[in-house]
């Protein structure tokens, strides 16, 4: 395995020196460490592990790692794409470990998963995971460690039936898992013996200093970025999104407690800063942050957004942008058509969208990349051919912006509304007409 850039890591917190009896912890991340260092979520979950003395962790990606230990005690993956799922089991095998939880003796680490897309359907990989942790890291990870430290030396099974009373800690191998048929949903889900929880709670954290990067490298997919988790959630609640419903209620970072520091801190290190969150513009203090950024110290930083909302790309937040190094911005829309829209619940006109494509030029932005969907449950080729007259209305409005639409099929999720739509055979069809 290849060794990891570590010289070019800038360090954003102080790891501990690990205690001889450190628990040994592989951290890894099922895809390349270009990839993987550029989410924020491994980023967290790996410094709080590098913090304690009691854990010795080492990372591991799937072209490079740190050092491994001779002994893993504990492996853990954190997962943000289904598609990642295939990596996983490759470096399971690689590491000559099972693939499956029930081959594992006490010879093989625990394995533990989390993360979004875990947290969002454990089901269809239970069979792979010890654990699988459900929910938001603040408090459910140092929880699962405390735990675990304290069962170092305890057998599997003990260890297995200890974790799941940890709130939050879902053992697969515990529950029986039964099915309305071979392709059906689940029937029921039922502990195997009365002192296992019959109900794992997933985590949610209230507080409202959220999640900053605790490392800065060139070789990230976006070099040098430096992030900051600016919301947690949407209060949009549109019907397919997994971003939304999934880590709901809408949770805001605090300009004063956890923003500001964390861009100071950032920002004293790399002039390249990722504003992240499903719904960054509708933090209620945004304006006040666009005002810090656009201090004129600040002038050199390289300012990117993960998402904006449509009805809030005001002239303010285009000259921001455009300051800022940034030439573009993106819109998720769905659909040209109002009433796909109103069946998605996006609220949101088609003058808003125009209004934005016009406000993105007036602040001075050359493109505008708009995001939709094709197989909506209820959609038609009619709604489809709406999209296209959109885009040409969009660039009679602002014209000399450059516009893009990015399609996809529509892919239900779970936790959402539309969960049991299934996908629509036409979709790939209908992808063409968009
Ligand atoms: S506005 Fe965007 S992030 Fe919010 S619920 Fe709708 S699709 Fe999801």
């Amino acid at each position: 395995m290849a060794p990891l850039p570590l010289h070019d890591e800038t360090l954003l917190f102080e790891p501990a020196a690990a205690n001889d009896d450190a628990l040994a912890v592989v951290f890894a991340f099922p895809n390349q460490y270009t990839v993987g260092i550029t989410s924020l979520g491994y980023q967290v979950v790996w410094a709080t592990l590098a913090r304690r003395a009691d854990i010795s962790v080492s990372r591991l990606f799937t072209d490079g790692s740190e050092p491994l230990p001779p002994t893993i005690d504990v492996l853990g993956f954190s997962l943000s794409w289904e598609l990642d799922y295939a990596n996983l089991l490759t470096q399971l095998e690689t590491l000559d470990i099972p693939i499956f939880a029930s081959d594992r003796t006490e010879a093989h680490p625990l394995l533990f998963g989390g993360g979004p897309v875990l947290t969002a359907n454990p089901e269809p990989f239970a069979d792979f995971f010890d654990v699988i942790l459900l929910g938001d890291g603040e408090t459910l990870l140092d929880d699962f460690f405390d735990a675990l430290v304290e069962l170092k030396s305890a057998s599997r099974t003990q260890t297995l039936r200890r974790l799941a009373a940890v709130p939050g800690v879902y053992v697969p191998s515990l529950y029986s898992v039964t099915y309305e048929g071979p392709t059906g949903g689940v029937r029921a889900i039922a502990p195997v013996t009365s002192e296992i929880p019959a109900t794992v709670q997933k985590q949610t954290y209230r507080g409202n200093v959220l999640s900053a990067s605790t490392v800065v490298t060139p070789h990230a997919a976006w070099e040098n970025i430096f992030m900051v988790e600016v919301v947690r959630s949407c209060p949009e609640m549109c019907r397919f999104c997994l971003a939304s419903y999934l880590t709901l209620p809408f949770r805001t970072a605090s300009l004063e407690d956890s923003l500001l520091p964390a861009i100071e801190q950032g920002l004293a290190v790399t002039n390249r800063l990722g504003l992240l969150g499903a719904s960054v513009t509708q933090h209620p203090e945004f304006e006040t942050l666009l005002d810090y950024l656009n201090q004129p110290q600040f002038d050199d930083v390289r300012l990117s957004i993960a998402s904006v909302r449509t009805n809030t790309v005001t002239p303010k937040l285009a000259e921001t942008l455009t300051r800022h190094d940034t030439r573009s911005i993106t819109i998720a829309i769905e659909s040209g058509s109002e009433r796909v829209r109103q069946i998605v619940n996006k609220k949101l006109e088609t003058d808003d969208i125009e209004r934005a494509a016009v406000n993105a030029k007036a602040g001075g932005l050359s493109a505008m990349k708009l995001y939709g969907m094709a197989g909506v449950p209820g959609e038609t080729m009619a709604d489809l051919e709406q999209t296209v007259a959109l885009m040409l209305r969009l660039k009679k409005a602002a014209p000399g912006l450059r516009l893009t639409f990015g399609c996809s099929t529509f892919v239900p999720k779970a936790h959402t509304p539309f969960q049991w739509y299934g996908v629509n055979k036409e979709a790939e069809k209908r992808l063409g007409v968009a």
